[in-house]
């Protein structure tokens, strides 16, 4: 953020405000975390602040500090619209687009307030009073604790503060494996332990806490892996059907596409999950090294993300998305064998 952005965010936190945090729809542990470290530290500066998810979130996450606060715009609605209304500014964190709210796409759109963008996804839109965008972090929590260093504010972390942004770089970073994951992340998030983070049992939490049925899928996800080293590619299918026979979850399919990339080989991973209700494929793409999955998904599948992760969509059956992947997959072979 430049000396400009941080003054102007300086006089707009100077007198209490009425807050709205809003992350993507289908929000993940950095979307959740990012916004809910946020709003933890805007209350303690004697603001309203409340979260606003465009839909439900994982099952895993549901522990984090004060997650039963956040409003469910699909199932609290009348509350969610009312905060909306109500808002004098708008925090938008872990998106780079207004559409990647969904159906509060529009409802933002119309909305007159100052918006604050924090966010780590590639090509953001202009749209914010201030816009805090940088595609070389981690995740949108290693933002969260700069937004906080820029504003002298440290030392306003609590435990719960903590918590809840270590819960976000940790999920996006891929328990710190990933590229963007740099010294300074394990800087920040030392900081966090320091800070009062339990990092063991934050892993625990979000990781070991499985349902014999999401094991099931993921071993039915797993024998539906097709593998093409002609392409170094590995990709999933999982039907509604296969969904619905293992008593399907929000998140449970959380980290399947990673174990594409776990091939010795395998450089560009997929995975392929049909939602009947919303009529669509949902795809998630993942690659190692220099392959842009970012411009794979942005041209091909209506979506985008990041380099190394991204996600997209189809509206053909699943059937059709497949033969529709193969034939790109063809024009692709010396980009994907450098
Ligand atoms: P995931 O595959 O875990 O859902 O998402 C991977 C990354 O791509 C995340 O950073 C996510 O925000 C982004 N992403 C997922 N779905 C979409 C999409 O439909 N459009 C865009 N632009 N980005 C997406
Ligand atoms: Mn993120």
């Amino acid at each position: 953020m430049n000396l400009e952005d941080i003054q102007t965010v300086r006089s707009i936190l100077s007198k209490p405000q009425k807050i709205v945090i809003i992350p993507h729809k289908n929000p993940d542990g950095d979307a959740i975390g990012s916004c809910l470290g946020l709003q933890s530290f805007l209350l303690e500066k004697g603001h309203e602040a409340t979260v606003i998810t465009p839909n439900d979130y994982p099952k895993f996450l549901k522990w984090m500090p004060s997650s039963g606060s956040i409003l469910n715009y699909e199932r609290e609605n009348t509350e969610a619209k009312r905060s909306l209304e109500e808002a004098t500014v708008v925090f938008t964190l872990d998106f780079n687009d207004l559409s990647r709210t969904g159906q509060l796409d529009k409802v933002l759109q119309e909305k007159s307030a100052d918006f604050i963008m924090i966010d780590h996804h590639q090509q953001p839109s202009d749209y914010a009073t201030v816009t805090y965008s940088d595609v070389s972090m981690s995740s949108t929590c290693e933002m969260v604790y700069n937004f906080m260093e820029f504003l002298g504010a440290l030392d306003t972390i609590t435990k719960d503060i903590a918590t809840n942004l270590y819960t976000g770089i940790m999920t996006d970073t891929g328990s710190f494996k990933y590229r963007s994951t740099s010294s300074r992340t394990h800087r920040v998030v030392a900081d966090l332990i320091d800070r009062g983070a339990d990092n063991m049992k934050i892993h625990q939490q979000v990781f070991d806490t499985n349902s014999p049925s999401r094991l099931h899928l993921l071993g039915v996800a797993l024998s539906n892996m097709v593998i093409l080293p002609e392409y170094r590619t590995a990709y999933i299918t999982l039907t509604q059907q296969e969904l619905d026979e293992n008593d399907f979850k929000k998140g449970d399919t959380e980290g399947f596409v990673n174990y594409g990339l776990t091939l010795e080989g395998i450089i560009f991973a997929m995975i392929f999950i049909e939602n009947r209700e919303e009529g669509i494929i949902k795809i998630s793409f993942r690659s190692i090294g220099d392959f842009s999955v970012n411009e794979f998904a942005r041209k091909h599948f209506n979506g985008g993300g990041h380099d190394n992760a991204a996600g997209g969509r189809s509206e053909l059956s699943m059937k059709e998305t497949i033969e529709k992947l193969n034939k790109i997959l063809k024009t692709y072979k010396s980009q994907l064998n450098p």
